[in-house]
């Protein structure tokens, strides 16, 4: 199986405002045409072993705006899978055209089975998956979010030689797999700060599962309110550094990562000269969709 995989730069991000200390931001949003960031390398190794296994069959789960949802679609469509993917909310079923992530998934091939938030809370007991099982020929089941140990493994390939100076490795946090490999692959004396996007205490021990360096640290501060919350103070954060930086984030992951890093450079956190490395993870395909409910509450929107 071949990875076309583009070759990753790190770019420094000159701050708007005095301090010592040096950012640097590594682009894996620009690792694949279609497979952004961090879902690339999460998929990567689970799609070798699903071929091995000759498996035909990919079915995973997401919510409406997934970027792991589109990921696969994307990813199945590339390399030779069926997909299909169980999508939280029943009401989505007559929506698929109207929402930008569920149609490039759909037009990649994927196959959707919608259900209650009832049924997708319980999507990992034995019996929802074997009511899977009965509907679907054999699949490879891939989880929520993409991450398992495979996952973890992908993800250690992000930091390479040429990050060995930095001080602080800083990344968004969802499931938990992307900092697990960042943190396995850094050297003890580095730091890896995770910022969380969404509220919940069950990633410490998420984490641990596959952390193999406790050199690590969530800052829990910069959720705003909860997963894919936002407000007009994130958007104009967001908005402001693409026009300074002609960097695109978006308003789930990256960019509420990105303005933790900065409040907390404000404010002091990092020592003098720190170096500090941000991986942006992609997940741009998610702002049209955002963009769309920000729209109706006549929100500013997210300059693309
Ligand atoms: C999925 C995603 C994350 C979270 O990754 P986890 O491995 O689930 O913690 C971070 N950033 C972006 C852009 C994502 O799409």
């Amino acid at each position: 199986m071949k990875f076309n995989a583009k070759p990753v730069i790190t770019q420094a991000v000159s701050l708007p405002f005095k301090s010592s200390v040096k950012l640097a931001l590594k682009r894996e949003d620009m690792l694949h045409e279609f497979v952004s960031g961090n879902k690339y390398r999460k998929l990567k190794y689970n799609l070798i072993k699903a071929k091995a296994q000759g498996a035909k069959t990919l079915l995973t789960f997401g919510g409406a705006y997934s970027n792991h949802i589109a990921a696969v679609a994307m990813a199945g469509h590339i390399y030779g899978f069926k997909t299909v993917g169980v999508i939280r909310g029943e009401e989505l079923h007559d929506k698929v055209e109207k929402n930008t992530t569920l149609r490039f998934a759909k037009t990649n091939g994927m196959q959707f089975k919608f259900v209650s938030r009832t049924d997708y809370r319980n999507k990992t007991s034995d019996a929802f998956l074997s009511a899977l099982e009965k509907t679907y020929d054999a699949f490879y089941l891939i989880p929520e979010g993409g991450t398992n140990a495979l996952a973890v493994k992908g993800c250690e390939e992000i930091l390479t030689d040429a990050d060995s100076n930095y001080d602080f490795v800083c990344c968004a946090v969802g499931t938990g797999g992307t900092i697990s490999g960042l943190i396995n692959g850094a050297l003890p004396k580095q730091q890896i700060l995770g910022f969380p996007a969404l509220k919940g205490s069950f990633l410490h021990e998420d984490i641990s599962k596959f952390a193999k360096q406790s050199n690590w640290q969530l800052v829990e501060d910069y959720h705003f309110g909860g997963y894919a919350k936002l407000n007009a103070e994130l958007i104009h954060f967001i908005n402001t550094f693409k026009s300074q930086h002609g960097i695109s984030l978006d308003p789930v992951y990256t960019g509420k990562m990105m303005f933790g890093i900065y409040d907390l450079i404000q404010k002091g956190y990092f020592p003098n000269g720190a170096k500090i490395l941000a991986v942006h993870t992609g997940g741009l395909q998610g702002i049209a969709g955002m963009n769309s409910v920000l729209k109706n509450k006549n929100l500013p929107l997210i300059q693309v």
